[in-house]
Protein backbone atom coordinates (compact mmCIF):
# COMPACT_ATOMS: atom_id res chain seq x y z
CA UNK A 1 0.00 0.00 0.00
CA UNK A 2 1.44 3.37 -1.08
CA UNK A 3 1.78 5.97 2.01
CA UNK A 4 -0.74 8.15 2.91
CA UNK A 5 0.42 11.94 1.19
CA UNK A 6 -2.03 13.54 3.67
CA UNK A 7 -1.13 11.96 7.04
CA UNK A 8 1.61 13.63 9.75
CA UNK A 9 4.45 13.00 10.53
CA UNK A 10 6.09 12.88 13.80
CA UNK A 11 8.83 15.07 14.32
CA UNK A 12 10.78 13.06 16.21
CA UNK A 13 9.63 9.63 16.66
CA UNK A 14 12.14 9.21 19.73
CA UNK A 15 10.22 11.15 21.67
CA UNK A 16 7.85 9.88 24.54
CA UNK A 17 4.95 11.39 23.61
CA UNK A 18 5.46 12.27 19.25
CA UNK A 19 3.92 15.35 18.36
CA UNK A 20 1.93 15.07 14.89
CA UNK A 21 -0.60 17.83 15.31
CA UNK A 22 0.39 21.85 15.69
CA UNK A 23 -2.71 24.16 16.45
CA UNK A 24 -0.86 27.71 15.08
CA UNK A 25 -2.76 31.26 16.01
CA UNK A 26 -1.26 34.49 14.79
CA UNK A 27 0.14 34.08 10.89
CA UNK A 28 2.16 37.72 10.97
CA UNK A 29 5.23 38.29 10.26
CA UNK A 30 7.10 35.78 12.09
CA UNK A 31 4.12 33.02 12.98
CA UNK A 32 3.39 32.70 9.18
CA UNK A 33 7.29 31.80 8.55
CA UNK A 34 7.59 29.37 11.60
CA UNK A 35 4.79 27.56 10.80
CA UNK A 36 6.24 27.30 7.58
CA UNK A 37 8.84 25.56 9.06
CA UNK A 38 6.96 23.16 10.66
CA UNK A 39 4.73 22.29 7.53
CA UNK A 40 8.16 21.74 5.70
CA UNK A 41 9.23 19.55 8.40
CA UNK A 42 5.98 16.82 7.49
CA UNK A 43 4.08 18.43 10.80
CA UNK A 44 0.27 18.94 10.28
CA UNK A 45 0.18 22.81 11.08
CA UNK A 46 -3.90 23.76 11.34
CA UNK A 47 -3.32 27.87 11.76
CA UNK A 48 -5.97 30.84 12.42
CA UNK A 49 -5.08 34.31 11.80
CA UNK A 50 -7.58 37.29 11.75
CA UNK A 51 -6.55 38.09 8.29
CA UNK A 52 -8.04 35.98 5.01
CA UNK A 53 -4.52 36.78 3.46
CA UNK A 54 -2.62 35.22 6.37
CA UNK A 55 -4.81 32.19 6.58
CA UNK A 56 -4.40 31.67 2.02
CA UNK A 57 -0.77 32.18 2.83
CA UNK A 58 -0.54 29.13 4.95
CA UNK A 59 -2.67 27.10 3.05
CA UNK A 60 -0.77 28.35 0.10
CA UNK A 61 2.82 26.72 1.59
CA UNK A 62 0.93 23.23 2.53
CA UNK A 63 -1.18 24.11 5.61
CA UNK A 64 -4.62 24.01 6.85
CA UNK A 65 -5.85 27.09 7.25
CA UNK A 66 -9.27 27.35 9.62
CA UNK A 67 -11.57 29.96 10.52
CA UNK A 68 -11.00 30.50 14.46
CA UNK A 69 -8.76 29.94 17.09
CA UNK A 70 -11.18 26.76 18.80
CA UNK A 71 -10.79 25.22 15.32
CA UNK A 72 -6.85 25.56 15.55
CA UNK A 73 -6.51 23.67 18.71
CA UNK A 74 -9.19 20.69 18.24
CA UNK A 75 -7.12 17.27 18.29
CA UNK A 76 -3.63 19.50 18.34
CA UNK A 77 -1.25 17.81 20.46
CA UNK A 78 0.48 21.31 21.04
CA UNK A 79 -0.90 24.85 19.89
CA UNK A 80 1.68 27.70 18.73
CA UNK A 81 0.54 31.18 20.24
CA UNK A 82 2.37 34.14 17.95
CA UNK A 83 0.20 36.64 18.96
CA UNK A 84 1.38 40.60 19.79
CA UNK A 85 0.96 41.00 23.38
CA UNK A 86 -0.70 39.74 26.26
CA UNK A 87 -3.92 40.86 25.78
CA UNK A 88 -4.69 39.11 22.56
CA UNK A 89 -2.38 35.88 23.82
CA UNK A 90 -5.10 35.54 26.90
CA UNK A 91 -8.27 37.03 24.89
CA UNK A 92 -7.88 33.90 22.59
CA UNK A 93 -6.32 30.87 25.70
CA UNK A 94 -8.85 32.05 28.05
CA UNK A 95 -11.78 31.91 25.60
CA UNK A 96 -14.02 29.15 26.25
CA UNK A 97 -14.02 27.96 22.78
CA UNK A 98 -10.69 27.50 22.82
CA UNK A 99 -10.19 25.43 26.33
CA UNK A 100 -13.20 23.16 25.35
CA UNK A 101 -11.18 22.18 21.89
CA UNK A 102 -7.93 21.38 23.85
CA UNK A 103 -7.65 17.86 23.56
CA UNK A 104 -6.32 16.33 27.36
CA UNK A 105 -2.77 16.97 27.39
CA UNK A 106 -2.30 18.92 24.74
CA UNK A 107 0.15 21.95 25.39
CA UNK A 108 0.30 25.52 24.71
CA UNK A 109 3.41 27.38 23.76
CA UNK A 110 2.90 31.14 23.85
CA UNK A 111 5.65 31.97 21.54
CA UNK A 112 4.52 35.63 21.33
CA UNK A 113 6.45 38.35 23.34
CA UNK A 114 3.97 38.65 26.49
CA UNK A 115 4.35 39.61 30.24
CA UNK A 116 5.88 37.50 32.13
CA UNK A 117 3.76 37.79 35.15
CA UNK A 118 0.59 37.99 33.48
CA UNK A 119 1.98 34.31 31.89
CA UNK A 120 2.65 32.86 35.28
CA UNK A 121 -0.77 33.18 35.96
CA UNK A 122 -2.23 31.78 32.62
CA UNK A 123 -0.19 28.70 33.80
CA UNK A 124 -2.12 28.54 36.65
CA UNK A 125 -5.57 29.21 35.26
CA UNK A 126 -4.43 26.13 32.07
CA UNK A 127 -2.87 24.12 34.39
CA UNK A 128 -6.73 23.91 36.32
CA UNK A 129 -7.96 22.16 32.67
CA UNK A 130 -5.11 19.73 32.85
CA UNK A 131 -3.00 21.75 30.22
CA UNK A 132 0.54 22.90 30.32
CA UNK A 133 1.68 26.00 29.17
CA UNK A 134 5.55 27.06 27.68
CA UNK A 135 6.60 30.37 26.68
CA UNK A 136 8.84 30.20 24.20
CA UNK A 137 9.61 33.69 23.05
CA UNK A 138 12.01 34.24 19.98
CA UNK A 139 15.07 36.64 18.88
CA UNK A 140 16.01 36.86 15.47
CA UNK A 141 13.92 38.45 13.26
CA UNK A 142 11.87 37.57 10.37
CA UNK A 143 14.90 36.03 8.64
CA UNK A 144 15.81 33.99 11.01
CA UNK A 145 12.12 32.88 11.23
CA UNK A 146 12.38 31.88 7.62
CA UNK A 147 15.67 29.84 8.10
CA UNK A 148 14.68 28.62 11.24
CA UNK A 149 17.25 29.72 13.02
CA UNK A 150 15.49 31.79 15.75
CA UNK A 151 16.88 32.12 19.46
CA UNK A 152 14.42 30.29 21.36
CA UNK A 153 14.21 31.34 25.03
CA UNK A 154 12.02 28.55 26.78
CA UNK A 155 10.40 28.29 30.26
CA UNK A 156 7.99 26.16 31.46
CA UNK A 157 7.56 23.08 33.56
CA UNK A 158 10.43 20.09 32.28
CA UNK A 159 7.82 17.61 31.45
CA UNK A 160 6.13 20.03 29.48
CA UNK A 161 9.40 21.40 27.62
CA UNK A 162 10.69 17.78 26.61
CA UNK A 163 7.78 17.38 25.46
CA UNK A 164 8.05 20.24 22.85
CA UNK A 165 10.77 20.06 22.20
CA UNK A 166 10.60 18.66 18.75
CA UNK A 167 8.52 21.10 17.78
CA UNK A 168 10.43 23.81 18.90
CA UNK A 169 13.68 22.49 17.34
CA UNK A 170 12.25 23.00 13.77
CA UNK A 171 12.19 26.51 14.09
CA UNK A 172 15.69 27.27 16.07
CA UNK A 173 18.16 26.70 18.92
CA UNK A 174 16.15 26.13 22.30
CA UNK A 175 17.61 27.98 25.35
CA UNK A 176 16.23 26.92 28.66
CA UNK A 177 15.67 29.81 30.71
CA UNK A 178 13.75 28.82 34.03
CA UNK A 179 10.00 27.79 35.06
CA UNK A 180 7.38 29.33 33.44
CA UNK A 181 7.49 33.43 32.66
CA UNK A 182 11.04 33.06 32.49
CA UNK A 183 11.69 33.02 28.86
CA UNK A 184 9.16 35.80 28.95
CA UNK A 185 11.29 37.86 31.01
CA UNK A 186 14.67 36.85 29.40
CA UNK A 187 12.78 38.18 25.88
CA UNK A 188 11.64 41.87 27.08
CA UNK A 189 15.45 42.62 28.92
CA UNK A 190 16.62 41.17 25.44
CA UNK A 191 14.87 43.53 23.77
CA UNK A 192 15.50 46.77 26.01
CA UNK A 193 18.75 46.00 25.68
CA UNK A 194 18.47 45.52 21.61
CA UNK A 195 16.52 49.37 21.69
CA UNK A 196 18.98 51.33 23.82
CA UNK A 197 21.87 50.08 21.61
CA UNK A 198 20.39 50.79 18.48
CA UNK A 199 19.07 54.40 20.23
CA UNK A 200 22.84 54.98 20.94
CA UNK A 201 24.26 53.26 18.03
CA UNK A 202 21.97 56.16 15.77
CA UNK A 203 23.13 58.84 18.15
CA UNK A 204 26.76 57.87 17.67
CA UNK A 205 26.33 57.48 13.98
CA UNK A 206 25.06 60.95 13.42
CA UNK A 207 27.85 62.31 15.19
CA UNK A 208 30.44 60.81 13.23
CA UNK A 209 28.42 61.79 9.80
CA UNK A 210 28.31 65.29 11.32
CA UNK A 211 32.53 64.88 11.65
CA UNK A 212 32.63 63.57 8.07
CA UNK A 213 33.34 60.11 8.53
CA UNK A 214 31.66 57.78 6.04
CA UNK A 215 28.75 55.90 7.73
CA UNK A 216 30.21 52.13 5.90
CA UNK A 217 33.80 52.92 7.38
CA UNK A 218 32.68 53.87 10.79
CA UNK A 219 30.26 50.67 10.82
CA UNK A 220 33.07 48.43 9.30
CA UNK A 221 35.20 49.80 12.10
CA UNK A 222 33.01 49.78 14.95
CA UNK A 223 31.94 45.94 14.03
CA UNK A 224 36.13 44.72 14.46
CA UNK A 225 35.40 46.60 17.86
CA UNK A 226 34.21 47.07 21.08
CA UNK A 227 31.34 49.09 20.24
CA UNK A 228 29.71 46.42 17.72
CA UNK A 229 26.11 45.33 18.21
CA UNK A 230 23.05 43.78 17.00
CA UNK A 231 22.14 46.96 16.02
CA UNK A 232 25.84 47.99 13.99
CA UNK A 233 26.36 44.42 12.66
CA UNK A 234 22.35 43.74 10.99
CA UNK A 235 20.03 46.77 11.58
CA UNK A 236 22.09 49.65 10.21
CA UNK A 237 23.82 48.03 7.11
CA UNK A 238 20.88 46.35 6.36
CA UNK A 239 17.88 48.38 7.08
CA UNK A 240 19.00 52.17 8.29
CA UNK A 241 21.89 52.54 5.49
CA UNK A 242 19.67 51.32 2.86
CA UNK A 243 16.70 53.77 3.97
CA UNK A 244 14.61 50.33 3.61
CA UNK A 245 13.36 50.55 7.09
CA UNK A 246 11.63 47.06 6.79
CA UNK A 247 12.84 44.65 9.19
CA UNK A 248 9.59 43.41 9.80
CA UNK A 249 9.24 43.96 13.45
CA UNK A 250 7.16 47.34 14.33
CA UNK A 251 8.32 50.03 16.34
CA UNK A 252 4.81 49.66 18.82
CA UNK A 253 5.90 46.33 19.27
CA UNK A 254 9.41 46.72 20.31
CA UNK A 255 8.03 49.92 23.22
CA UNK A 256 5.98 46.92 24.20
CA UNK A 257 8.93 44.87 25.30
CA UNK A 258 10.69 47.75 26.58
CA UNK A 259 7.73 48.80 28.75
CA UNK A 260 7.27 45.06 30.07
CA UNK A 261 11.24 45.06 30.73
CA UNK A 262 11.35 48.68 32.37
CA UNK A 263 7.85 47.46 34.31
CA UNK A 264 10.12 44.00 35.63
CA UNK A 265 12.86 46.07 36.84
CA UNK A 266 10.54 48.44 38.39
CA UNK A 267 8.07 45.99 40.07
CA UNK A 268 12.07 43.95 41.74
CA UNK A 269 13.60 47.27 42.67
CA UNK A 270 16.37 46.89 40.06
CA UNK A 271 17.69 49.95 38.79
CA UNK A 272 16.49 51.38 35.68
CA UNK A 273 17.47 54.84 34.95
CA UNK A 274 18.78 54.17 31.28
CA UNK A 275 15.74 51.93 30.60
CA UNK A 276 13.42 54.26 31.68
CA UNK A 277 15.22 57.48 29.43
CA UNK A 278 15.34 54.92 26.51
CA UNK A 279 11.46 53.97 26.84
CA UNK A 280 10.55 57.43 26.99
CA UNK A 281 12.50 58.72 23.87
CA UNK A 282 11.06 55.49 22.22
CA UNK A 283 7.58 56.60 23.23
CA UNK A 284 8.22 59.90 22.07
CA UNK A 285 9.11 57.87 18.07
CA UNK A 286 6.42 55.86 18.27
CA UNK A 287 4.00 58.80 19.06
CA UNK A 288 5.27 61.35 15.93
CA UNK A 289 5.71 58.23 13.55
CA UNK A 290 2.43 56.14 11.97
CA UNK A 291 1.29 53.11 13.92
CA UNK A 292 2.83 50.46 11.31
CA UNK A 293 5.98 52.62 11.47
CA UNK A 294 8.94 49.16 11.57
CA UNK A 295 11.32 49.83 14.58
CA UNK A 296 14.53 50.78 12.77
CA UNK A 297 12.80 54.12 11.99
CA UNK A 298 14.04 55.08 15.41
CA UNK A 299 17.46 55.88 13.51
CA UNK A 300 15.76 58.62 10.98
CA UNK A 301 13.54 59.81 13.44
CA UNK A 302 16.31 60.68 15.14
CA UNK A 303 18.03 62.28 12.54
CA UNK A 304 14.95 64.09 11.13
CA UNK A 305 14.65 65.25 15.68
CA UNK A 306 18.49 66.09 15.61
CA UNK A 307 18.31 67.85 12.22
CA UNK A 308 15.35 70.06 13.54
CA UNK A 309 16.64 70.84 16.54
CA UNK A 310 20.18 71.76 15.17
CA UNK A 311 17.87 74.58 12.90
CA UNK A 312 15.86 75.82 15.88
CA UNK A 313 19.08 76.59 17.59
CA UNK A 314 21.18 78.20 14.85
P1 LIG B 1 2.43 40.74 13.50
O1 LIG B 1 1.61 41.91 13.91
O2 LIG B 1 3.07 40.72 12.15
O3 LIG B 1 1.59 39.38 13.66
C1 LIG B 1 0.61 39.16 14.64
C2 LIG B 1 -0.53 38.42 13.95
O4 LIG B 1 -1.53 38.12 14.90
C3 LIG B 1 -1.20 39.24 12.83
O5 LIG B 1 -1.18 38.52 11.62
C4 LIG B 1 -2.62 39.45 13.36
O6 LIG B 1 -3.59 39.47 12.33
C5 LIG B 1 -2.78 38.25 14.25
N1 LIG B 1 -3.81 38.37 15.27
C6 LIG B 1 -4.09 39.44 16.06
N2 LIG B 1 -5.12 39.15 16.88
C7 LIG B 1 -5.48 37.87 16.61
C8 LIG B 1 -6.45 36.99 17.15
N3 LIG B 1 -7.28 37.37 18.14
N4 LIG B 1 -6.55 35.75 16.64
C9 LIG B 1 -5.74 35.35 15.63
N5 LIG B 1 -4.78 36.13 15.08
C10 LIG B 1 -4.66 37.38 15.59
O7 LIG B 1 3.53 40.58 14.64
P2 LIG B 1 4.91 39.76 14.55
O8 LIG B 1 5.99 40.71 14.13
O9 LIG B 1 4.68 38.47 13.85
O10 LIG B 1 5.12 39.49 16.12
C11 LIG B 1 4.39 38.50 16.84
C12 LIG B 1 4.99 38.43 18.24
O11 LIG B 1 6.38 38.08 18.15
C13 LIG B 1 4.93 39.75 19.01
O12 LIG B 1 4.72 39.49 20.38
C14 LIG B 1 6.32 40.36 18.78
O13 LIG B 1 6.67 41.26 19.81
C15 LIG B 1 7.17 39.12 18.72
N6 LIG B 1 8.42 39.17 17.93
C16 LIG B 1 8.47 39.77 16.71
C17 LIG B 1 9.67 39.76 15.98
C18 LIG B 1 9.80 40.40 14.62
O14 LIG B 1 10.95 40.56 14.14
N7 LIG B 1 8.73 40.76 13.93
C19 LIG B 1 10.81 39.15 16.52
C20 LIG B 1 10.71 38.52 17.75
C21 LIG B 1 9.51 38.53 18.45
Amino acid sequence: MSPDPTASVPIDAAASVPIHTVGFVGLGNMGQPMAHCLVAAGVKVQGFDVSAAARDDLANAGGTAVDNAADAARGADAVILMLPDSNVVEAVADSAEFLEALIPGATVIDMSSSEPERTRALAKRLAGFGIGLVDAPVSGGVAKAVTGQLAIMVGGRDEDVERVTPVLARMGRIFRAGPVGAGHAVKALNNLMSATHLLVTSEAMIAGERFGIAPEAMLAIVNASSGRSGSTENKWPNFVLPETYNSGFALRLMLKDMRIAAGLAASLGSPSVLGDRAVALWADAAEALPPTADHTEIARWLRDTAATTAQESS
